[in-house]
């Protein structure tokens, strides 16, 4: 079908554009005809019939145009059925791009969901700048979205799992007792590819051991056989729930997370020291207040002069020493851990990483008057398989931290969730977003002749 250049730029398939006028505020006025041929064909019985019974002018809401809002105006012709016999007396036109009873078209349907789906930004706003309301903007998004969430997740060889805030906890003060009580604490377990491309996979509302292996149990034997790592937070929970639900893969710790431990507890040890030196909390004046910033610094990032004001400053008194030997025990502590393959270039013999931490645990039991490195002890000796596990392979939760950054962007966006199966959607779109995308519709990919005027090619 050949069309004339108005209807081409105008771009509505079966529509032609008959008439187009700007208003003096931008606004575009479009007058429309059909010219579609199913159009003339009853819904009921499929008789083409050319008895208009009356015209009607029907005004769908349509895409911007250059920014401006666009006025369109459907001249729509009410037909009366041909044959006797079908009960339906008369019918209108519709066209596909606007379907029966739809006073949105669906291009700017579509465009409401892909700004959701594809530039991030929040239902709310994306049916502002359409003007469509926010049930309409959200029910297409998520038609958008939930076909490609839907899709069964490809199998990973490295699964993080790590728990994430839904939102605000919730107190009230009990008039009794004067205490706070926790009224609501929401969060949820979030997977996650770490080696492949499948950014978020899901989502489990709750934290508990149970809530991470219902999600486990949904996935098919033979993608829970293909899990070789699983990377968790130092959290028994989650070990619990992968020793049950994933027998087979060894668990790694991140060790972000162990060097946290450590650094705290070296700002334990100090915090305490100066309280028994000085019978108060450390202030600006104090030497080991100048040095507690050099004390969380990693040993290969400190000067020399930063090096020797450690050693000046701590070497001076039984508090400085007790400092001092928990910043040793952090730095054994790291010793061992940095022997990863990102840092070293190859990945060590176990015996080495072993021999590292019980040069760090001899430490500690030398140390064993100072409480603090003798519960870290505790713990890293609990962790110790998962820590080695976690230099030796190098999988790391680090890909979770940052989804979980976005996590809190969107929620953030939306001004918080009330429905969390809305937020689960909306996180997992902004976790996946640029990794897998919904295949493009048809509407998109037609070519159309440019018919109508051409160029004077004299
Ligand atoms: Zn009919």
């Amino acid at each position: 079908m050949v069309q004339d250049t108005a209807s081409v730029l105008f771009g509505v398939e079966g529509l032609q554009v008959s008439h187009a006028e700007a208003g003096a505020d931008g606004t575009v006025e479009v007058w429309a005809v059909t010219d579609y041929l199913a159009a003339a064909a009853c819904p009921e019985c499929g008789t083409v019939s050319d008895r208009v019974h009356e015209r009607v002018v029907t005004r769908p809401r349509d895409v911007r145009r250059a920014g401006d809002a666009v006025d369109l105006r459907w001249v729509k012709v009410r037909r009366k059925c041909g044959s006797s016999e079908c009960p339906r007396k008369t019918f209108t036109e519709w066209v596909p791009a606007v379907p029966p009873r739809c006073r949105i078209t669906a291009r700017l349907r579509e465009q409401a969901a892909d700004e959701v789906a594809g530039r991030g930004i929040t239902p709310a706003e994306a049916a502002r700048h359409a003007g469509i309301s926010w049930p309409v903007a959200q029910e297409a998004f998520a038609a958008t979205a939930d076909p490609v969430l839907e899709q069964p997740v490809a199998p990973v060889a490295h699964l993080g799992i790590d728990e994430h805030r839904r939102g605000r906890a919730r107190f009230a003060l009990d008039e009794r007792t004067g205490e706070y009580t926790v009224l609501a604490d929401r969060w949820h377990t979030c997977f996650f590819d770490l080696d492949g491309q499948q950014g978020l996979l899901g989502q489990v509302e709750g934290r508990t051991a149970d809530d991470a292996a219902y999600w486990l149990a949904q996935a098919t034997p033979a993608w829970r056989d293909r899990v070789q790592v699983v990377a968790i937070d130092m959290c028994t929970i989650y070990l619990a729930a992968v020793r049950r639900m994933l027998p087979q893969a060894q668990v790694a710790v991140d060790l972000f997370h162990v060097v946290q431990l450590a650094v705290k507890t070296a700002g334990d040890v100090r915090r305490r020291a100066v309280r028994g030196k000085y019978g108060r909390r450390g202030r600006s004046g104090d030497p080991e207040y100048g040095i507690k910033n050099l004390l969380v610094r990693n040993l290969e990032h400190l000067t020399s002069a930063g090096f020797a004001k450690i050693m000046d400053t701590l070497g001076a008194d039984a508090a400085g020493q007790e400092i001092l030997a928990a910043w040793i025990a952090k730095e054994k502590l790291r010793d061992a851990l940095n022997l990863r393959a990102r840092v070293t270039g190859s990945v060590p013999p176990e015996r080495a990483v072993r021999d590292r931490l019980f040069s760090f645990y001899d430490w500690c039991a030398q140390n064993d008057d100072i409480p603090e490195l003798v519960s870290l002890a505790r713990t890293i000796s609990r962790w110790e398989d998962q820590i080695i596990c976690a230099v030796l392979t190098g999988v790391t939760n680090a890909t979770s931290e940052s989804l979980n950054r976005l996590a809190k962007l969107e929620a953030r966006l939306a001004y918080g969730f009330r429905n969390p199966l809305n937020q689960r959607r909306r996180v997992r779109v902004a976790c996946t977003r640029g990794y897998r995308r919904p295949s493009p519709t048809a509407t998109n990919n037609r070519t159309r002749p440019v018919t109508g005027r051409h160029p004077d090619p004299g």
